[in-house]
């Protein structure tokens, strides 16, 4: 009994304190209400798992496990809900729905506990490794691979050992039936496992949560609101970085600085919200057409600035020709119109005897060079 005890202890303590991150502190509302609903659900199943025996009982068999599975599923669902993935709860939802179908195949009872215990534990196994799956990516695209694959072990762990028990019954259905009949309090591995792997689910659950707003934070810090490229505050560590990185490799870097054309007349003209659309377009243009290494910055309003490495002036010069002719050909189109941007780019190389500082304010010389030469042109800072 002891063993039940301790486990709704714990469930009811996570309900609780996912139900507290839902309400009032309103951190990921839906997915922490889907947590507080999934702990609910494996207590309920745990408990119902604890009264069975040889009678039949759809309590203890049919309800228990769909339950459990439930409450799995929920753990799924919470984790998509919390990293903005698409939800697969249609699809999941007839899956417990087929799952149901077969297990009123036969009547529930320990002379069954076969055929149960493996429908019951190869769906386990499927929705956690799904979750692993759904997890690893989240964590690998917002965090980093190290905490992606620490948070997603876990959850591989227990589809395996759900695989494990499913195989364990297709194999020695004999022995394990034996063990099914005893009355699972006398199993203190079986009570031990379900109370780790409780507690384990919620604090890799609470370690998603943590990641995400982690990651939301360093968004908010780091990323301009309107484009989502790197901002002014992100660059000054970037350009430092590649700056020692330089220094100690030989590796040289260039910087661009692009200033749109006539910009505000395209807000005078068409109005703000047109001309801050006109800004995403040109953000999206400059992502695709650069490297991954590239590091793009909304330097100011209608200005940009983009980080080279391991780029000498001669190829940081075809690089700014390349992105001036892209930004000429590529208009932004409006309900009403194609709207042509042209730019005026100013690079500038890193040197020996110049900070980073300097290197910037000769690409923003070489800019301001460019406008005066008539717009839409490159020029290269001495
Ligand atoms: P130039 O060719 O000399 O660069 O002319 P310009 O009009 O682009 O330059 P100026 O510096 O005179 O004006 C920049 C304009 O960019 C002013 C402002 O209306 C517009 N702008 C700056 N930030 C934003 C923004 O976030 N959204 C929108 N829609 N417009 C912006
Ligand atoms: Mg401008
Ligand atoms: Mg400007």
């Amino acid at each position: 009994m002891i063993y039940v005890q301790f486990l709704c202890l714990i469930a009811t303590a996570c309900t609780l304190a996912w139900a507290a991150l839902a309400g009032p502190m309103k951190i990921a509302p839906q997915a922490s209400t889907r947590f507080a609903i999934a702990n609910i659900a494996m207590m309920t199943g745990f408990i119902l798992y604890t009264q069975r025996s040889n009678e039949i009982s759809y309590f203890a068999w049919f309800v228990a496990d769909m339950v459990m599975l439930l409450g799995f599923m929920l753990v799924r669902w919470g984790g998509q809900s919390l990293f903005k993935q698409s939800s697969t709860i249609t699809n999941d939802c007839l899956l417990l729905l087929a799952t149901a179908l077969l297990m009123l195949l036969v009547p529930p009872q320990t002379t069954y506990a076969a055929y149960m215990v493996l429908l019951m534990s190869l769906v386990a196994a499927y929705i956690f490794a799904m979750v692993t799956r759904d997890n690893y990516h989240a964590l690998n695209r917002g965090v980093n691979l190290h905490y992606s694959v620490v948070l997603s072990v876990p959850f591989a762990l227990a589809s395996i050992l759900f695989l494990a028990r499913g195989l364990g019954y297709l194999l020695w259905p004999d022995d394990m039936l034996l063990l099914a009949e005893q009355n699972s309090l006398d199993q203190p591995v079986l009570m031990w496992t379900y109370i780790v792997m409780l507690l384990t689910v919620n604090i890799v659950l609470l370690g998603n949560a943590v990641a995400r707003l982690v990651y939301k934070i360093r968004q908010l810090a780091n990323r301009d609101q309107l484009t989502g490229l790197w901002n002014r505050h992100a660059l000054l560590t970037k350009l430092a970085d590649v700056d020692a990185h330089w220094r100690r490799h030989q590796h040289v870097y260039s910087v661009l600085v692009i200033d749109l054309d006539h910009f505000k007349h395209i807000n005078d003209q068409y109005g703000h919200q047109i001309g801050d659309e006109a800004l995403k377009h040109f953000s999206t243009l400059l992502t695709n057409s650069l490297r991954k290494v590239d590091f793009i910055c909304r330097y100011g309003g209608e200005e940009f600035l983009v980080i080279l490495p391991s780029t000498p002036t001669q190829q940081a010069m075809l690089v700014a020709d390349k992105l001036l002719t892209i930004i000429n050909r590529a208009p932004f189109k409006t309900a009403n119109t194609n709207l042509y941007l042209t730019a005026s780019i100013g690079v500038a190389t890193c040197r020996n005897d110049l900070n980073y500082d300097q290197t910037l304010n000769a690409a923003d010389s070489a800019m301001f060079e460019a406008k005066q030469n008539g717009r839409n042109t490159i020029r290269c800072a001495a």
